[in-house]
C-alpha cells in the first residue's frame, strides 16, 4: 500500500513561509492499494491531486472516502478535475445525516450561490454511497467503518490489502467525563457509574478499530497543555493519538490535522516530545507528522 499525502492541515489552509515544510493545504490523503486508487478526504489538496491525474492523461477510475462534512474536508471536491471530464468514474462514500445523503451535502457547496459549476453539471460518472459502520470490499481492498467523537457523523476507515492494515481516525476526540456533563444538562438521569463504563467502552471500541495497525493517521490537533481550552471540540492532542497508538499496539503514529497556527518548528518539536514520551514508555512506536507530498509505503 502506498500512502501520499496531499493535504495535511485542519480547519483551513495555511500558505506561507511557516508551513512550507509540512504543507498548507487542508485534508487529502491518497492510498494506492494494487489496482484500487483511494483518497481520504477532499480538502484543498484535492486540487493538485486531480492535477496529476489529469497529467497521467487516462481514464480515472476513484473511489473517494469522505470522513465527514466540514468544510476542511471537502472544500477541495469543486477544484478536483476529474469530476468534469466524461469518461472517468468516482464513487463517493461518507456518512449521510439523518435528514442528508452524501451526494445532498456535496450539491449544497456547489450551490450557484457559492460555486460557479453545479454539482449536476458534473461530466463525470459519480455514483454516492451513504456509509454507516459496516465494510465495503473493492477488489481486493476491504475498508471498514466506524464512528468517531466528533460533533457531526464522522467515520474513521480501516484499510485492509495484502496484510496491511491502513487507519484513518480523521477527526476524533476521545470519549471523556466532558460528554457526560453535556448529558446532564439535558436532565438526563444516567448514573456516573454508567456513564463511566459507557465512555470506556466507546475507547476500548476505537482502539479495537485501529489494533494492530501498520500506520494509523490520527488527529493532533493539539498540544497536551493547549488541549483543555478546546475540550469538546472534537479533537485530540499528539499525546492521545499516541496513547490509542500504544494501546492498539499500531507500529507508526502519523499526527495529522495540524492546526492552522503550528509552524513547520512548532510540528517538529511536537514529533520531538511526542516520540520521546513514547520512548519513555517502553514503546517502539514510531511517531511523525504528516508532510504535504510525503509518501509511506507499509
Ligand atoms: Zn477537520
Ligand atoms: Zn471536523
Amino acid at each position: 500500500m502506498q500512502i501520499k499525502f496531499w493535504g495535511v492541515r485542519g480547519s483551513i489552509p495555511t500558505p506561507g513561509p511557516d508551513t512550507v515544510v509540512y504543507g498548507g493545504n487542508t485534508t487529502c490523503i491518497e492510498v494506492r492499494a494494487g489496482d484500487t486508487n483511494i483518497i481520504l478526504d477532499c480538502g484543498t489538496g484535492i486540487r493538485e491531486l486531480g492535477n496529476h491525474y489529469s497529467r497521467l492523461g487516462k481514464a480515472v477510475k476513484v473511489h473517494i472516502f469522505l470522513s465527514h462534512s466540514h468544510w476542511d474536508h471537502i472544500q477541495g471536491f469543486p477544484f478536483f478535475m476529474p469530476i468534469y471530464r466524461y469518461g472517468n468514474e468516482i464513487h463517493i462514500y461518507g456518512p449521510a445525516h439523518p435528514d442528508r445523503t452524501i451526494r445532498d451535502l456535496l450539491t449544497l457547496q456547489m450551490d450557484g450561490a457559492y460555486f460557479p459549476a453545479r454539482y449536476f453539471e458534473l461530466a463525470a460518472k459519480i455514483h454516492h454511497h451513504d456509509l454507516r459502520e459496516e465494510s465495503v470490499d473493492i477488489e481486493d481492498v476491504t475498508v471498514h467503518s466506524r464512528f468517531m467523537n466528533h460533533p457531526i457523523y464522522t467515520l474513521g476507515y480501516r484499510i485492509h490489502h495484502e496484510g496491511k492494515v491502513l487507519v484513518y481516525t480523521s477527526d476524533n476526540e476521545p470519549y471523556s467525563a466532558f460528554l457526560y456533563d453535556h448529558l446532564k444538562d439535558f436532565g438526563d438521569a444516567i448514573p456516573a457509574s454508567e456513564m463511566e463504563e459507557f465512555l470506556a467502552q466507546c475507547n476500548r471500541r476505537l482502539v479495537d478499530f485501529v489494533s494492530d495497525a501498520d500506520v494509523v493517521i490520527a488527529d493532533a490537533m493539539y498540544r497536551t497543555e493547549e488541549y483543555p481550552r478546546y475540550r469538546g471540540w472534537g479533537h485530540s492532542s499528539a499525546e492521545h493519538a499516541m496513547e490509542l497508538a500504544i494501546k492498539a499496539k499500531a507500529k507508526k503514529l502519523v499526527i495529522w490535522h495540524h492546526d492552522p497556527n503550528r509552524t513547520d518548528a512548532d510540528l517538529e518539536a511536537m514529533v520531538r516530545d511526542t516520540q520521546a514520551i513514547a520512548w519513555s514508555r517502553g514503546s517502539k512506536l514510531e511517531v511523525v507528522a504528516a508532510k504535504e507530498k510525503e509518501t509511506l509505503e507499509i
